[in-house]
């Protein structure tokens, strides 16, 4: 069984741009601490770690899409250091205007990689900042992990609320020793809103 950890990217490994603004240049990019002992660990933990990332500023035409791919080379080489990186990246280019299946809160490329990679999506979990991630997760069968302040608790469909990805990757490690690969039970984390869907 494949399980996997998806990452939404801007405000989950780097830092999100001001509203309405996109990080499209190599000297926008602002790594939020302690990302990639993160991801590592979740990688020891068994899991694959999958970036999902809406880029509509492609649609938009304000990077091209060898533009973006240049920019993840570069930003993964730095983020990384020679360990090894994300087992896959997934980056929807399209407008919400019109609407297609891969635009968070849509499924599509939860589905997409699940289907590319033999993912078991009720063993997985989706990490984001938006609750367009959240919304995404669930779709897919994920349980999610919105990171935020712990006022959004009240707001948020997700069934935990961290403060960086560090704290949600302690939520997801919680998670397997409680819940000792049993996933029937919906939310194994004590503490966790469990879900209604
Ligand atoms: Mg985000
Ligand atoms: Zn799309």
């Amino acid at each position: 069984m494949v399980r996997a950890v998806f990452l939404d990217r801007d405000g989950v490994i780097n830092r999100k741009a001001p509203e309405g603004c996109y990080v499209t240049r190599w000297t926008q990019v602002k790594f939020l601490p302690g990302g990639a002992a993160a991801v590592k660990r979740i990688r020891e933990a068994g899991f694959q770690v999958i970036v999902v990332s809406n880029q509509r500023a492609v649609a938009k035409k304000l990077i091209s899409e060898t533009e973006l791919e240049f920019l993840h080379l570069r930003m993964w080489q730095e983020f990384f250091r020679g360990e090894k990186g994300f087992d896959a990246v997934y980056c929807c280019q399209h407008d919400d205007d019109p609407p297609c299946e891969c635009r968070k809160p849509q499924p599509g490329m939860l589905l997409t990689a699940a289907r590319d990679r033999g993912i078991d999506l009720g063993a997985s979990w989706m990490v984001g900042d938006s609750e367009s991630d959240v919304l995404a997760g669930r779709r897919a069968g994920c349980r999610t992990i919105r990171i935020g302040s712990p006022d959004i608790r009240s707001s948020t469909g997700a069934d935990a609320v961290a403060e960086s990805l560090t704290q949600a990757v302690n939520v997801i490690l919680a998670s397997e020793t409680m819940g000792a690969g049993d996933h029937s039970n919906e939310s194994p984390v004590v503490g966790l809103a469990s879900i209604s869907s």
